[in-house]
């Protein structure tokens, strides 16, 4: 049964450029429907410079939402009430008011931690990594990968010094960073994540030609589509076991939703609200 739109329905928006690839208006608005819950979850597209006014004025007329990039740090700095995994990645995707304050988390982080974890059916335990990127996507899974046990991740991105700096504020002994890939040429790797932003668009390059690696056990890929990805399926067509942000995204978007709303997320249904806008 769905719930009404009245006056008193809650709106919960996801700020962003872009957004219209977002599948997180989807999820969520299944996830109302099922959890009966008076919400509405819309996309904005929106610039850094509106993106405080938006975060402080939506959550104090009683709403929330997530951030998407590029903004998630900007969006940590606007928080009157950061959760530790803000503070510990410097980044937010949720805020929500609360008390009259600003609320915000990274629920990027344990989102990771479970979807890594399905996927490879055990948490990444003693695993040597190879993390691609170093955004805000990429902070929330280096914490996530350190919290989960991994051996040693090394860090490959296009602008090295932002490598460093995500290196030095997350890092520690386990953490080391590529200048290129000819750095890393031949290593092996038991999980290869890929968060910089290739993939989203139809004509960008795959972010690592796999074969310039001597193993990649698996590959997570956090960018999603509709059709999957296209180094998800350059990662299949090597035979390595690798799946695309879907199940990340169904994951944070379910600590979004109790951050919101107080109560346990309907997994299932947002599960299938995901399944239902994918091709094949
Ligand atoms: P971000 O903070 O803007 O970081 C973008 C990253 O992509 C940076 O490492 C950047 O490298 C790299 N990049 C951009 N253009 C590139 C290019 N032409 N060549 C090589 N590298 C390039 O974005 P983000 O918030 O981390 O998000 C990154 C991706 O993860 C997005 O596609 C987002 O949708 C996805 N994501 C998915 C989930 C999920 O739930 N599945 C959650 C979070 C994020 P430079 O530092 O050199 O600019």
């Amino acid at each position: 049964m769905s719930v009404p739109l009245t006056s008193s329905t809650r709106v919960l928006a996801l700020l962003g450029d872009p957004v219209a690839h977002s599948l997180s208006p989807v999820v969520q608005n299944a996830a109302f429907q099922a959890a009966e819950v008076d919400g509405v979850y819309v996309a904005l597209r929106c610039d850094q410079r509106d993106l405080p006014g938006l975060i402080q004025a939506i959550s104090r007329a009683g709403g929330g939402g997530n951030v998407t990039l590029p903004h998630k740090e900007r969006a940590a700095a606007v928080l009157d009430a950061p959760s530790e995994a803000v503070r510990r990645t410097g980044a937010c995707n949720t805020f929500w008011g609360e008390g009259g304050r600003v609320h915000g988390d990274n629920t990027d982080v344990e989102g990771f931690k479970r979807a890594t974890s399905r996927f490879l059916e055990r948490p990444p335990e003693g695993f040597r990594v190879l993390l691609l990127g170093a955004g805000g996507a990429a902070r929330a899974s280096l914490v996530g990968l350190l919290d989960l046990g991994v051996r040693e991740v090394m860090i490959l991105n296009r602008t090295t010094e932002r490598a460093r700096a995500v290196a030095r504020r997350i890092g520690g002994e386990r953490v080391r960073v590529a200048d290129t890939i000819g750095h890393i040429e031949g290593e092996r790797f038991d999980l290869v994540v890929n968060t910089t932003r290739l993939g989203l668009e139809e004509e960008d390059p795959l972010p690592l030609e796999l074969g310039r690696l001597g193993r990649a056990g698996a590959v997570m890929d956090l960018v999603y589509g509709p059709e999957g990805t296209p180094f998800v399926r350059a990662a299949a067509a090597l035979g390595i076991p690798a799946t695309d942000g879907g199940e990340m995204l169904v994951q944070q978007g379910a600590v979004s939703f109790e951050c919101w709303w107080k109560g346990p997320a309907p997994l299932e249904s947002m599960r299938e609200a995901l399944e239902g806008v994918r091709v094949g």
